[in-house]
């Protein structure tokens, strides 16, 4: 392309560039397909490799195009000098705060969250396909939605997380977790924590940050003359000379997860071995974390006692109707309309007691699927007959049986005494 006689035109002019190591010469320009980005340290710098582009599209009878040149000056915070104007052929250029770069949205202060906010603004899009999809055919398999989500939307989500994936991203957190719970057929108020429990599946930080370590490893295998590995060699002696940069996150992340030693060596032996044991760690310490929430958690008072850290929960990948699924949830989290639930309760001192039955019991879970009164023909339809066991024993068992037709009743049976209380409460 004619493009390259304009980097000849720039390393003629000895023009300062940017520094990436003593060895290699300073980068001017960066170009990729019909894209080009040059930089400058200085304000005066930079005017003069605009000339210099500007000279060059005059002798080619090319023009640039305006509406889509933008200058990005990388600071820390405060407003702009007077000085940083740049024109091209006396006119003004914009000065931008983002710019998207190759579809990562850059910041002017390197912050990544508006980017992760457009991330998330495409994945939405995306996703529209899949609820659209879950309209016609409500009834589709969960693990094939599971599926959809991981092929169609999770690549959109997580673009360039090579870069932004060191840090716990909360945007992109919930909108995972948003779409479990819309799986679910559950609203978006329920613990995100527990939700991602019922789905066995793990928080999407452990597929960023994983990105980000697996970007690292193939950047330490790259050859030194390659750009990348050179600003990564920069970035890391930055870091040695206590400046903050992209390897020290890298540096935080490995220390953070028990593997610091692999950074002091700067190498990790077999990466196919590493990254395993790296992903391990992630979902390892994920689960960890989830169940210490959820324990210390005491709105969670049954469900503790019916968790399981290990696996999908048996109804969500057996029960294809959504709104079985939602009635087993909404049970299992304590998100049922029952009086003891706390989202259902306006003050700690409110009243708990059902006023179903004349039992004086708090309304809660156990009371209203094994006691209370009011349900009993339904109970006899629905509930299996469990004897004279505990409650908290018959709860377990019934909430972690597997099988499908006890589920199903399990939920009709909720549905049926829901309506029921609803009416008789009017
Ligand atoms: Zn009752």
């Amino acid at each position: 392309m004619f493009i390259t006689e304009f980097q000849t035109m720039l390393q003629n002019s000895e023009l300062r560039g940017i520094f990436i190591g003593c060895d290699y010469p300073e980068l001017l320009l960066l170009l990729y397909a019909d894209d080009l980005c040059i930089f400058d340290y200085s304000v005066i710098g930079l005017q003069r490799k605009i000339d210099i582009l500007s000279n060059f599209c005059t002798s080619w009878g090319i023009q640039v195009n305006m509406d889509k040149t933008e200058i990005l000056v990388f600071r820390n915070g405060g407003i702009l000098r007077s000085n940083e104007k740049w024109f091209i052929d006396g006119n003004p250029i914009q000065i931008a705060t983002y710019y998207n770069y190759l579809g990562v949205l850059i910041s002017n202060r390197l912050s990544w969250s508006k980017c992760n906010v457009t991330l998330v603004n495409k994945a939405s899009k995306a996703l529209f396909v899949i609820t659209k999809l879950v309209s016609k055919f409500p009834n589709m398999p969960v693990n094939l939605l599971f599926k959809l989500f991981d092929t169609k939307i999770k690549p959109i989500l997580l673009y360039g997380a090579e870069v932004w994936g060191y840090e716990k991203r909360p945007a992109v957190d919930r909108f995972y977790t948003n779409f479990c719970k819309y799986i679910l057929g559950v609203g978006k108020h329920v613990s995100s924590n527990a939700i991602l429990v019922e789905c066995g599946k793990s928080d999407l930080s452990v597929d960023y940050h994983f990105k980000c370590i697996s970007f690292w490893c193939k950047l330490l295998r790259m050859p030194d003359n390659r750009y990348p590995k050179q600003a990564y060699i920069f970035m890391r002696k930055l870091d040695l000379a206590g400046r903050h940069t992209w390897a020290s996150n890298i540096r935080i992340l490995l220390n953070m997860y028990g593997f610091g030693i692999i950074w002091l060596n700067q190498d990790m032996g077999d990466v196919s071995q590493f990254l395993y044991a790296f992903k391990q760690r992630l979902i390892d310490c994920d689960k960890q974390n989830i169940s210490g929430k959820i324990n210390e958690s005491s709105r969670f008072e049954y469900y503790k006692q019916i968790m399981s850290l290990l696996d999908v929960e048996y109804y969500i990948t057996n029960i294809n109707s959504r709104e079985i699924r939602k009635y087993l949830c909404l049970l299992r989290l304590h998100e049922l309309p029952l009086k003891s639930n706390i989202r259902f309760k306006s003050s700690v001192n409110i009243n708990v007691v059902c006023n179903m039955c004349d039992s004086n019991c708090t309304e809660d879970e156990m009371h209203f699927i094994f006691d209370c009164k009011a349900y009993a023909a339904l109970r006899k339809k629905y509930i299996p007959n469990y004897s004279n066991l505990l409650n908290h024993v018959k709860y377990s068992r019934l909430l972690n049986c597997n099988c499908k037709k006890t589920l199903v009743n399990c939920a009709k049976y909720i549905k049926e005494a829901l309506d029921y209380k609803c009416n008789a409460n009017r």
